[in-house]
């Protein structure tokens, strides 16, 4: 299948793991919200470093550990172009998105939060995007406060405007819904917190893989993501922060690497980033997910953003054909992904069925809790898209649904 100059198969070829059989059915990979498969660039990047250039960053005077250094700080330069960064110091590599939000619940949040203040989330988090702010609100004696969704999944605006206050501290919102795929209005969310003087946090971890983001555009304060959902290593993640607030905030994790002198008097922190990278880095991911940036750019978005659209509409019409099938998140304004229960089955039981026949799901309550009790179900089957995903995927996902009806008719 081609869409404009995008062919997909072409480009699948990339993916060596794409390319297997699981339960002796051709792998049918549909579990991109969860993590995303590797290109061969990205393994390739990898596997040179550790053959090649393997040293300690920011230490050495010896000409690998100044190799190692330049292709680290390489990849921050990348990533800080990728989503339109003003500063590489503005860069942080993390972990993961979790260690991302982590960190500004740490360094800013229990500066600035006090007793009687309120942090806003949304009904649609992912529980690393919600139990931080608990954490920060019960040490604090502040409050959460959720912005309600409707039954699209979409997040009622009029509501989230109603909770803004000279109180809020902090929003924090996911960019785009894991568990319904919703692209929230992140720009407006922003700039209505930021009209009550309140920073805010996107979570970005399911946008970045499907759209451009703009850290100008969005004009966000923080925004944190992983890797391993950009088609890049897992254990590198990225944590984006305004300078002013970068520079305001206490380090989260103290060790080397994070200090510019120390004595048992005192102890001088280093500049951005290194204030925030205590300790070794992921050199070889952070070296990983800038050839993941550099191949998802390559592609491009408008071709991604194109193919994946026309999938899910594909997705989208096919499984709203098939009785008993109803989908959950049906906003006009979404990502790739297609939750979906069934009136007969289990979302667990669809999951085993469709595994049989190589068709790889998440099942569950996708760590977003909650939302699953908006809508009063305990769990979902989800299918969730990323540009190698082709119209044989989805046609292979709905004939193993008809095998699930088949089972439990
Ligand atoms: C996956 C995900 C996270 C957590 O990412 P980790 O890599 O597990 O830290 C947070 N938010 C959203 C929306 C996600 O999809």
């Amino acid at each position: 299948m081609t869409t404009g100059t995008f062919d997909v198969n072409k480009v699948r070829q990339d993916f060596p793991l794409l390319n297997q059989q699981v339960n002796g059915n051709p792998l049918v990979y549909l579990d991109n919200g969860a993590t995303s498969q590797k290109p061969q660039s990205v393994i390739d990047a990898i596997v040179s470093y550790y053959t090649t250039t393997n040293s300690n960053v920011h230490r050495g005077v010896h000409t690998m550990s100044q190799q190692a250094t330049d292709h680290y700080e390489g990849a921050r330069t990348k990533i800080r172009r990728f989503i339109n960064a003003g500063e590489d110091h503005e860069i942080i590599f993390t972990r993961n998105t979790t260690e991302g939000i982590n960190l500004v619940a740490h360094s800013y949040a229990r500066q600035n939060v006090g007793p009687g203040d309120d942090i806003i989330v949304s009904n649609m988090e992912h529980h690393s995007n919600i139990v931080p702010w608990q954490m920060v609100c019960e040490e604090k004696g502040a409050n959460l406060k959720v912005v309600p969704i409707d039954d699209n999944g979409e997040l009622l605006m009029d509501e989230y405007e109603k909770l803004l206050s000279p109180r809020t501290k902090l929003v924090s919102i996911t960019h785009v819904s894991n568990a319904l795929g919703t692209i929230l209005p992140a720009a407006e969310i922003v700039r209505l917190a930021h009209a009550q003087g309140a920073p805010v946090l996107l979570d970005g971890a399911q946008a970045v893989p499907h759209m451009p983001v703009d850290m100008q555009a969005l004009d966000c304060d923080f925004y944190a993501f992983s890797g391993h959902k950009l088609f890049g290593p897992t254990g590198i993640g990225v944590l984006y922060g305004k300078t002013k607030y970068l520079e305001a905030m206490p380090p989260f994790l103290g060790g080397g690497e994070m200090i510019k002198s120390v004595t048992f008097e005192k102890t001088i922190y280093n500049d951005l980033p290194y204030k925030f990278e205590g300790g070794t880095p992921d050199i070889a991911g952070a070296i990983g997910l800038g050839a993941a940036v550099d191949y998802v750019t390559n592609l491009g978005f408008d071709q991604i953003t194109a193919h994946e659209e026309e999938l899910l509409r594909y997705g989208t019409e096919a499984l709203n054909a098939i009785d008993g099938v109803q989908l959950v998140g049906t906003a006009p304004h979404k990502a790739g992904i297609l939750s979906f229960v069934m009136d007969k089955a289990h979302p667990h039981d669809i999951g085993t069925i469709l595994d049989e026949q190589g068709i790889a799901i998440r099942t569950g309550h996708h760590c977003a809790q909650p939302v699953m009790q908006r809508f009063q179900i305990p769990a979902t089957a989800r299918a969730s898209l990323a540009f190698y995903n082709t119209k044989e995927d989805i046609d292979a996902l709905v004939k193993g649904i008809d095998r699930v009806i088949e089972v439990f008719s």
